[in-house]
């Protein structure tokens, strides 16, 4: 066979959605349109505006917000080196040494990330380079000891060479609060009347392992309040508005969980960690290997545990509450009490912690039903010392970040989806003049709001009336000869078969009156 008929042989490659990504169709594109509008009215009650902040942002940004230790930023993020030059790495050995230089300058001259990682990097490059230089070429009655100094220099020099960073790291963003505090600072916000009360909807990206409710490509709309006092009312009218948005949204089971977590300082939450670090390690033998690793690292994050034979021993654990300092104690109980007055039911969680040294005081979760293991719909907590680790002002914060997928699909299980749209009028027209007619109606009907389905070619009324029903239409509107010249046209219902004969003006008046 010859090579083109080969190619007309070969089947194009059929392209799929990348594995954790989905596409969102109709008719549950309405459903999360709602959604939306539903969080903008709701928030928009409570005095709050709109930020649109961009896709993708340094990694740094990332890495200091949400934590370099955490698996978001360690093994989760979607990075690349943003290169705004277009300089070839060298392919063959002779070119490694203008690349070399190259680099050089223009590390030099600011072209290329002015950072420690990258001087080091071209120290090293350059380092590796000389030696690779003076094993180079010694001929072919080289010693076994020269071969392997010469090999590894070469290695190393590669190594090296791809290291560099020709452009800075920027990674999607697997969360919004580190871009709007980012934002508060950029723009001086803390210029404008305190506090600043700011929400977002959006795609975020972590490469998690997807399954029901978790994807790599998910949907977040949050709020944050940055600026001003942090008396404990802000933080209960945060919930409050959490909670009126889910009920508009009529989403069914939702259960509050709270908890205080202190502030980072000996007399409260370290006191706490070193507290909980000593009775783990007396019980070490019985955790599994990711707890027995954060009794080092992190051990708030042992709490949050979900292996079965653990819960039994961390029912056993000191409780952060008992521990609090005076203040952060008072301010627990003045949240609960601002709860109250507002009507908001809380259930208390001891165990709902953020594994983060600037979050602090309080925190908080929603669940909801019909999510199985990931029921989180939404979870929040106060961060203070987040804008000043950004390098603002210091700035009290308090927000949240509700799961957009979990939230639509909870609605969906409790029968809360949205049904496919049909249209209003499907206008069944025969004949050329009657085409011009129907344009017509199209264009009336529309303007009116209604939803019209034209067919662009000429039907049989039977066939026309099987693809009206087809489409869940409520009328069709015949439209033929006859019609057309008495100026009466005929409406049928679809669901019972009438038919009455109206004129346009008509037509409008009745159907606007249903
Ligand atoms: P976080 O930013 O981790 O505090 O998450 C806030 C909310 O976002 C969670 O309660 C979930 O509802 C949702 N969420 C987090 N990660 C994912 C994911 N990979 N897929 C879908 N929803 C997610």
């Amino acid at each position: 066979m010859s090579e083109v008929a080969a190619k007309k042989e070969e089947k194009p490659r059929k392209f799929q959605a990348i594995r954790g990504t989905r596409d969102l169709l109709p008719p549950d594109t309405a459903l999360w349109n709602r959604v939306e509008q539903t969080a903008h009215e709701v928030f928009g009650t409570f005095g709050f505006g709109e930020i649109r902040p961009p896709i993708f942002e340094p990694t740094e940004l990332f890495a200091r917000a949400v934590g370099g230790e955490t698996d978001i930023v360690s093994k989760e993020m979607y990075t690349f080196e943003d290169r705004p030059l277009d300089i070839k790495q060298p392919e063959f050995l002779s070119q490694y040494s203008d690349y070399l230089q190259l680099v050089q300058s223009l590390y030099r001259k600011g072209e290329i990330p002015q950072t420690e990682e990258n001087q080091k990097t071209i120290e090293n490059f350059s380092e590796w380079h000389e030696k690779f230089a003076a094993t180079e070429g010694k001929g072919s009655g080289i010693t076994q000891v020269q071969f392997e100094n010469f090999e590894n220099a070469l290695y190393r020099m590669v190594f090296w060479c791809e290291r560099v960073h020709l452009g800075p790291q920027v990674s999607l963003r697997p969360e919004a609060t580190a871009s709007v505090c980012r934002a508060y600072i950029e723009h001086n916000m803390q210029q404008l009347p305190q506090p600043v009360k700011l929400y977002y909807m959006g795609p975020m990206f972590r490469r998690e392992r997807p399954q029901k409710g978790r994807y790599r490509q998910f949907y977040q709309i949050g709020a944050e309040i940055l600026g001003g006092p942090d008396a404990p009312a802000i933080d209960a009218e945060l919930i409050e508005m959490l909670m009126t948005f889910f009920d508009k949204c009529g989403l069914q089971g939702t259960e509050l969980s709270i908890n205080s977590i202190g502030h980072a300082a000996d007399n409260c939450r370290r006191g706490y960690v070193a507290k909980l670090r000593e009775e783990l390690l007396k019980v070490k033998d019985k955790l599994g290997a990711d707890s027995q690793r954060r009794i080092e690292t992190n051990p708030l994050r042992v709490l949050d545990s979900k292996l079965e034979h653990e819960q039994a021993i961390i029912a056993t654990l000191p409780h952060i509450a008992d521990h609090l300092c005076d203040e952060c104690k008072t301010h627990y109980a003045a949240v609960k009490h601002e709860l109250e007055l507002r009507g908001v039911i809380y259930r208390e969680n001891w165990r709902l912690v953020r594994g983060l040294d600037y979050y602090m005081r309080t925190t908080f979760e929603i669940t909801a039903q019909g999510l199985g293991s990931q029921n989180a719909v939404c979870g929040g907590g106060r961060y203070d010392g987040l804008v000043e680790l950004l390098g603002g002002p210091p700035t009290k914060g308090i927000g949240f970040a509700i799961g957009e997928d979990r939230l639509i699909l909870s609605l969906q299980e409790s029968g809360k989806g949205a049904a496919p749209q049909g249209r209003d009028v499907y206008i069944a027209w025969m004949g050329e003049r009657a085409y011009a007619t129907a344009i017509r109606a199209a264009k009336d009907l529309r303007n009116a709001g209604f939803r019209v389905e034209l067919p662009p070619t000429e039907l049989k009324f039977g066939k026309a009336l099987e693809r009206a029903s087809k489409l869940g239409s409520r009328f069709a509107l015949i439209l033929g000869d006859n019609e057309v010249q008495s100026g009466e046209w005929t409406l049928k219902n679809l669901a019972t078969s009438e038919q009455q004969k109206l004129t346009e003006q008509a037509l409008l008046e009745y159907l606007h009156g249903l």
